[in-house]
């Protein structure tokens, strides 16, 4: 499949430049993007440094006053364009998302279909009700008003880039925050450029949105802008860990949302060829670089065997190549570094004993699906996050084994739990300390309506999405009103 260069992701327009009150040089200069499945360099474009984000930062602050007066119905109306307009040019921007993070056709579709529905539901926030009238101590009008933390800074991750930089940047927006928004630069395209056309087109006004792409510096340096309040971090615990560090240093208000080692319970009624489909989605989806991914597959001892052999047959027939040249189940991993990340990990599950049985080799960055059972507590492969399409068994012989398992995790991102009997699977579920469980569903489950994260490594107790979105992309304003000024003891 090629890139077609169509009229609504024009790259003269944007080649070489950023997205700051109009499409801009940075003075950082450029960046050239390529294909992860071939190396091709895709296109080039502005990227930021310090005084980059500091201009995007100034820009942003002065263009919020008149965003956040805007009536409410407005700002829901270019949300709501927003999202017809990354409908009706879905088909143009799929080929840029699979060249550029190197997803299979479905995956990008989906990236499609949900940054349309976070900025739906973004445009239904615009007019929630944003305040309540309180109690007061004396004769007076006491009410509180959530009202826009003012800029918000959005760094986003390369795995799912469209969806996760829209997903804080819509909310964002429907407040009335302006947002200064740095993609990451392996995928500055799907996380910024479309989001940035869209908006232009949806007649956001010039300046609420500003989209530098970027690295560690970048966002280093949104962390310490006196001009933005708060940061909404998408991205690996250690990235989000220095992001907390500095915001905090510097007063602001910090959302993370981190990585997970999430746990696919398997009990012994399971319908095993359902649990080895639910097994091998989770694991497998987009190379297993998704946050959710079902990276340890906990079944009971009981069935072991036989979801195993189920699974092995599953991996085997998946085809690992180019997603734009051929049908294939599994794109390439994102780097030459991350692939010997993998390959690290898997050694060391089978020098301490766990059993390689499928997969564990890859030709180039094309990473073959890969099943490891015996795999337990001690070996990397247990406890660490891998970003790779590694399947790995784990045993239990009790119900409380599963949920100490689970529960010992670093991370607390998802969970699944695959039961006949969902009484016994929501019992399990409850104990779970995670922020998301699916009874009888792998781990792999997103959405805009759902209040989205987890604790430990897995973020700082902030969520995203649904119910949590006007708890974090707003805060309280107290008003007290008395009908005239009175005299205090002194
Ligand atoms: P990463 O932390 O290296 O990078 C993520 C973003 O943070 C990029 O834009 C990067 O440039 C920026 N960044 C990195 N270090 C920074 C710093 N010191 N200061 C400011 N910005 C910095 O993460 P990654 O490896 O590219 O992405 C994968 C990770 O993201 C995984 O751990 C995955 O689980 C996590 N993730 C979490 C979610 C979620 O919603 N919880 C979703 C997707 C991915």
């Amino acid at each position: 499949m090629n890139i077609q260069k169509g009229n609504f992701l024009d790259s003269e327009r944007w080649e070489g430049r950023a997205f700051f009150a109009d499409w801009q040089r940075t003075a950082a200069g450029v960046i050239e993007v390529t294909d992860p499945a071939t190396g091709a360099v895709i296109a080039s474009v502005g990227v930021g440094g310090g005084a980059d984000i500091r201009h995007a930062a100034a820009e942003a602050r002065v263009a919020q006053k008149a965003w956040a007066r805007m009536l409410p119905t407005e700002r829901a109306r270019i949300l709501s364009k927003a999202a017809d307009l990354l409908e009706q040019n879905g088909a143009e921007l799929i080929p840029w998302i699979m060249r550029e993070s190197g997803s299979i056709y479905p995956k990008a579709g989906i990236e499609i279909e949900h940054g349309a529905l976070f900025m739906r539901h973004a445009a239904s926030l615009a007019t929630a009700p944003m305040g309540m009238l309180i109690p007061a101590m004396d004769n007076r009008t006491n009410y509180a008003r959530r009202v826009p933390h003012g800029v918000v800074g959005v760094i986003s991750p390369f795995n799912f880039p469209l969806v996760l930089s829209v997903r804080s940047i819509a909310a964002a927006l429907a407040f009335g925050n302006a947002v200064v928004h740095k993609p990451d630069p392996r995928t500055p395209i799907s996380g910024g450029i479309i989001i940035a056309r869209i908006f232009e087109e949806a007649g956001l006004p010039k300046g609420v949105l500003q989209i530098v792409p970027g690295g560690a510096d970048a966002g280093e340096a949104m962390c310490t802008d006196p001009n933005i309040a708060m940061i909404s971090f998408t991205g690996s615990a250690r990235g989000g860990s220095k992001v907390a560090e500095i915001a905090g240093k510097h007063f602001k208000k910090v959302q993370l949302e981190l990585g997970g080692k999430n746990s696919l319970i398997v009990l012994d009624d399971a319908d095993l060829d359902v649990a080895a489909s639910n097994s091998a989605w989770g694991a497998f989806l987009h190379q297993g670089q998704i946050c959710m991914a079902t990276g340890l597959i906990l079944v009971d001892e009981k069935i072991a065997d036989a979801l195993t052999t189920k699974l092995v047959a599953k991996a085997s027939h998946l085809t690992a190549g180019d997603p734009s040249l051929n049908e294939v189940a599994l794109g390439p991993i994102i780097s030459d570094g991350q692939v010997e990340i993998i390959d690290e990990i898997v050694n060391d599950a089978v020098a301490k004993g766990a059993k390689l049985l499928v997969g564990g080799t890859h030709d180039g960055r094309f990473y073959a699906a890969t099943v490891l059972s015996g795999v337990k507590p001690g070996m990397r492969a247990f406890e660490e996050e891998i970003f790779g399409p590694v399947a790995c068994i784990a045993t239990f012989s009790s119900e409380q084994e599963a949920i100490a398992l689970t529960n010992n995790s670093d991370y607390g991102l998802a969970a699944g739990v695959i039961s006949a009997d969902i009484g016994r699977a929501l019992r399990i579920a409850e104990e779970l300390d995670v922020g998301m469980v699916h009874v009888n569903d792998q781990t792999v489950n997103g959405g805009p309506f759902a209040p989205f994260g987890g604790p430990r490594k897995s973020g700082n107790g902030t969520r995203i999405g649904g119910p949590a979105d006007i708890e974090e992309f707003t805060t309280w304003k107290w008003i007290s009103v008395k009908d005239a000024a009175t005299p205090h003891p002194f």
